[in-house]
C-alpha cells in the first residue's frame, strides 16, 4: 500500500471512532479481529444506506418484493446450495513466521510475503462457513451454519413469495441482512470483515431473456451508485474470467471502486442460471418450475442476482467523501456525504446565547426534527461549530442571528461551497426536503 494512502485510511479510520461512526468491536478487551461496532453516526449513516437500496429496489418498484428470512436455516440447504463442498477459499501457511495467506492474493506462491522464506505449506481448501450448534447437545446432528450469503433465505421462499404476492415473471426478491464468512484475511478496516452485512436482489425471469436482464441490471446497479453520490470517476467494470467464476455463475460483473488500496469489488451482478431453483427442486421434490398464460411451457427460472455489501458501501461512502480542504484553516475535514445520505441532516446553532436567539433556534430544532435528524448546538464560537458539523458530514446549518428577531429569516451555511444565504424560517422544512428526496 501507498505511504499516502495508508495515511489516507488511518486519518478516516481515526476520524471514524473520534466522531462516532465506526469503534474497535469489544475495545476495552482489546478488541476483537475485524470486529467492528457503529456509533451513533455510523449507525444512522448505515440505516440511510439501508433505506436507500430499500426504497430504489422494492418501495419504487412493482416487480419486486422484500424479505426478511432467518440468518438459521436447515443445514441441508449449504448442501444443496454447493456450499458446504464449495465455499472454500485455498489456504496457505507459512511455517517459519506462522502467517496466513489466502494463496490467490500471492504474487509468488512459493515465497511467504510477511518473512521471505519459501517455507509455505501445501493449499488447503478452507471452508468458510461459521459452524454452531442448535439445541443444548453439541454433537453432529446438531450443527447449523450461520448464512454466508442471504441469497439462499430468497431461493428457499421462491415459492412462498411468489404465491403470497401473486407476482409473475420476471420479478424480484430483496433481502438486507447479515452474513458470516469466515475469512482467512480480514482487513482493511470495514472492507473484509467476519461478520456483515448484505443487501442482495434476486430477480427470477425466463431462461431466454437473461442477457436482456443481465444488462438491465448492471445498469440499474450503476447508477443506484451515482444517486448515492459517489464520484463516477472512482467506479468501474470488473468482469470474472473463467477462473474467477462461482460454480454457480454463468457470467459476473463487478462494480469496483477505487479504494485508498486499490481497485476493489463492491457489488457482484451475477447471471447464476436455473442452478440454485435446479438444485433445491432436486433436493427437496417441491416444484421449482413455473408457468403462466405467457410462458405456457413450464420452467425452472433462471436468476440475476445483484449483490452490494452493505458495509462496504459504507466505507465507499465515507472515502468518497473524504476530504481535506485547507481553505478550512486547521481543521480541514469535511464529510461531503450527499444529503440524501447524511447522518446529521442539518444544524440548528443560536448566534449568541441571549436576545431571545436560543428560544427560537430551539423552537426550529423542535420543529424540524419530527421529519429529520437535525443537530441543535449552542456551545463554542459558530467557525467552531461549523467545522465540527464539517465533520460529521452534515450539509447545512441554520443560524439564528440578530435579523432573525426582525424578519424571520436565518442564514443556511451550505457544508460544500461555505456560502451562506438568508431563508424564511417557514421555508427551512420545504428546503431540507427538497435536498433529501
Ligand atoms: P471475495 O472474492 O472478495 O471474497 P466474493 O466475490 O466472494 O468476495 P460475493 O460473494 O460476491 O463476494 O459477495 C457479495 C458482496 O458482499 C461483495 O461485493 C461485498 O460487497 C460483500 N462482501 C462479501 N464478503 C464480505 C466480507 N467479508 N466483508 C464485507 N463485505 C463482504
Amino acid at each position: 500500500m501507498a505511504k499516502n494512502a495508508d495515511n489516507k485510511m488511518e486519518r478516516l479510520v481515526s476520524l471514524c471512532k473520534r466522531r462516532g461512526f465506526v469503534f474497535p468491536s469489544s475495545e476495552i478487551y482489546g478488541g476483537l479481529n475485524s470486529c467492528w461496532d457503529y456509533g451513533p453516526l455510523g449507525a444512522e449513516l448505515k440505516r440511510n444506506i439501508k433505506t436507500f437500496w430499500w426504497e430504489a429496489m422494492t418501495n419504487r418498484r412493482d416487480d419486486v418484493e422484500g424479505l426478511d428470512a432467518a440468518i438459521l436455516m436447515h443445514p441441508e440447504v449449504w448442501r444443496t446450495s454447493g456450499h458446504v463442498d464449495e465455499f472454500t477459499d485455498p489456504l496457505v501457511d507459512c511455517k517459519t513466521c506462522k502467517a496466513r495467506f489466502r494463496e490467490d492474493e500471492l504474487k509468488d506462491p512459493t515465497q511467504c510475503p510477511k518473512c521471505g522464506n519459501k517455507t509455505l505449506t501445501d493449499t488447503r481448501q478452507f471452508n468458510l462457513m461459521f459452524k454452531t450448534f442448535m439445541g443444548p447437545v453439541a454433537d453432529d446432528s446438531a450443527v447449523v451454519f450461520l448464512r454466508p450469503e442471504t441469497a439462499q433465505g430468497i431461493y428457499v421462499n421462491f415459492l412462498n413469495v411468489k404465491n403470497s404476492s401473486r407476482q409473475k415473471i420476471p420479478f424480484g426478491i430483496a433481502q438486507i441482512g447479515k452474513a458470516f464468512r469466515n475469512e482467512i484475511t480480514p482487513g482493511n478496516f470495514i472492507f473484509r470483515t467476519r461478520e456483515f452485512e448484505q443487501m442482495e436482489m434476486q430477480y427470477f425471469i425466463a431462461p431466454e431473456e437473461d442477457e436482456k436482464w443481465f444488462e438491465y441490471w448492471k445498469e440499474q446497479r450503476w447508477n443506484w451508485y451515482l444517486e448515492l453520490g459517489i464520484r463516477e470517476e472512482k467506479l468501474r467494470w470488473h468482469e470474472h474470467g473463467a477462473d474467477e467464476l462461482a460454480h454457480y455463475a454463468k457470467k459476473a460483473y463487478d462494480i469496483e471502486y477505487e479504494f485508498p488500496f486499490g481497485w476493489k469489488e463492491l457489488e457482484g451482478v451475477h447471471n447464476r442460471t436455473d442452478f440454485d431453483l435446479g438444485r433445491h427442486h432436486q433436493a427437496t421434490g417441491k416444484d421449482m418450475r413455473y408457468q403462466d398464460e405467457r410462458f405456457t411451457e413450464k420452467f425452472i427460472p433462471y436468476i440475476i442476482e445483484t449483490s452490494a455489501g452493505c458495509d462496504r458501501t459504507l466505507l465507499t461512502v465515507l472515502v468518497d467523501a473524504y476530504d481535506e480542504d485547507p481553505e478550512r484553516g486547521e481543521k480541514s475535514t469535511v464529510l461531503r456525504f450527499s444529503p440524501k445520505i447524511a447522518p446529521i441532516k442539518a444544524a440548528v446553532f443560536p448566534l449568541v446565547k441571549k436576545d431571545g436567539m436560543p428560544e427560537i433556534a430551539e423552537k426550529i430544532y423542535n420543529d424540524l426534527r419530527k421529519n429529520f435528524n437535525i443537530f441543535y448546538d449552542y456551545r463554542g464560537s459558530v467557525g467552531r461549530r461549523y467545522a465540527r458539523m464539517d465533520e460529521a458530514g452534515c450539509p447545512f446549518c441554520f443560524t439564528i442571528d440578530g435579523q432573525t428577531t426582525e424578519d424571520d429569516t436565518v442564514t443556511i451555511r451550505d457544508r460544500d461551497s461555505m456560502e451562506q444565504t438568508r431563508h424564511k424560517i417557514a421555508e427551512l422544512s420545504a428546503f431540507l426536503k427538497e435536498k433529501i428526496v
